[in-house]
């Protein structure tokens, strides 16, 4: 993109933000990123850093996002206990060499923390390396990201680690929040081999295993698991890209068009409408204007689920699908498939009730 092409981009960025202050990104905001790739909505609101929270209060859907204050001072409580005198805990866990050095960058201000983590890093000095400051490129913005500690040890290898507070239960984790953990950590391993091809190092010295740590049981004991995030690096590196070339989207939106949090309701209401959502029940864990969008695609096939939307491929709405299946409607071409699907679904479900004394009564 050439220089002039980007100020153009940002300029209309902004307008489309309006007044307000550009939202910047976080390791779970860029990790929410993917959750559903498909959506336009979502690309156009974040690559122009509107603050999704709000813009579903102002149209009142809010949605109850973030941690609860329970959770927030269990992890940082758990955090604490790892990370006391310089780490004692927590090298126990990770088995990690005895000589291996403690460095707290810990500094003032985001850039000095910055210029220290790049620091340490081309020295290249064997250390576990706590409150490091990391950058990424964002839909051309600079995000600055924390991860909870980076290894730099085992030959070498750069590995990040993230310490969290839910718990392993004899060897099980709750799937979603460890697919999130993954997601997070691989934003972070994305940023630090970034950082590597920048100080002329090999980014592939930065591991794609990175190290969870979670209470053991249910206790406040430490264990740690190792997850390989390849696949979602590839993922976030797709959306990334996709991010920065949000250029087509906003050429297609109406000259003028804002979500100028100062709007009245109605009007960011129908600002909304320009821009195409793809809702899916994920979004509810991943995006801030998820309720929103759910009132929004109800009576949709779509708001059922991808699986449901794939399998339903050419049906729209729910009413679309009960016509087809109690024949009230002549399927088209393309619907023809699943129709004959559907009244054998309503068939078969018919005879199944039929069976059960109390649906006959
Ligand atoms: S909640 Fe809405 S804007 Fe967010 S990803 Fe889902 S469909 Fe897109």
């Amino acid at each position: 993109m050439d220089q002039g092409t980007r100020l153009d981009q940002s300029t209309r960025l902004d307008q489309l933000r309006g007044s307000g202050r550009a939202k910047r990104h976080n390791a779970r905001t860029i990790a929410a990123l993917t959750g559903n790739p498909g959506c336009n909505r979502r690309a156009v609101l974040d690559a122009a850093g509107i603050d999704k929270q709000r813009l579903a209060e102002r149209v009142g859907h809010p949605g109850s996002f973030g941690q609860s204050r329970f959770a927030l001072s269990r992890g940082n409580a758990f955090e604490a206990m790892l990370k006391a005198d310089d780490c004692a805990l927590l090298r126990e866990v990770l088995a990690a060499d005895a000589g291996l050095g403690y460095q707290d960058l810990g500094a003032d201000t985001l850039s000095d923390r910055h210029e220290q983590t790049v620091k340490v890093l081309a020295d290249a000095r064997s250390a576990l390396i706590d409150h490091p400051l990391l950058t990424l490129d964002v839909a051309g913005q600079t995000v600055y990201l924390e991860p909870d500690l980076i290894a730099y040890a085992h030959h070498g290898r750069l590995q990040v680690v993230e310490i969290k507070s839910f718990a392993i239960v004899d060897g099980q984790a709750d799937s979603a929040k460890v697919s999130a953990a993954a997601v997070q950590a691989a934003v972070y391993v994305l940023a630090l081999r970034d950082l590597m091809e920048r100080l002329g190092q090999d980014p592939s010295t930065v591991s794609h295993e990175v190290v969870l740590v979670c209470p053991a049981d249910f206790s406040f004991h430490p264990t740690a698991v190792v997850l390989d995030v390849r696949k979602q690096l590839s993922t976030l590196r797709r959306q990334l890209s996709r991010l920065a070339a949000v250029t087509g989207l906003i050429d297609a939106l109406p000259a003028g068009l804002t979500f100028d949090l100062a709007l009245e309701p109605e009007e960011l209401v129908a600002a909304l409408a320009h821009v195409e959502a793809r809702y899916a029940p994920e979004c509810l864990s991943a995006c801030e204007l998820s309720v929103y969008c759910r009132n929004e695609a109800a009576g949709s096939t779509a708001a059922l689920g991808r699986t449901v939307r794939e399998a339903l491929g050419g049906i729209d709405s729910v009413g679309e699908v009960l016509d087809l299946a109690e024949g009230r409607r002549e399927p088209t071409e393309d619907q023809a498939e699943a129709a004959a699907m559907l009244q054998a679904a309503l068939r078969l479900r018919s005879e199944a009730l039929s069976l059960v004394p109390e649906a006959r009564s």
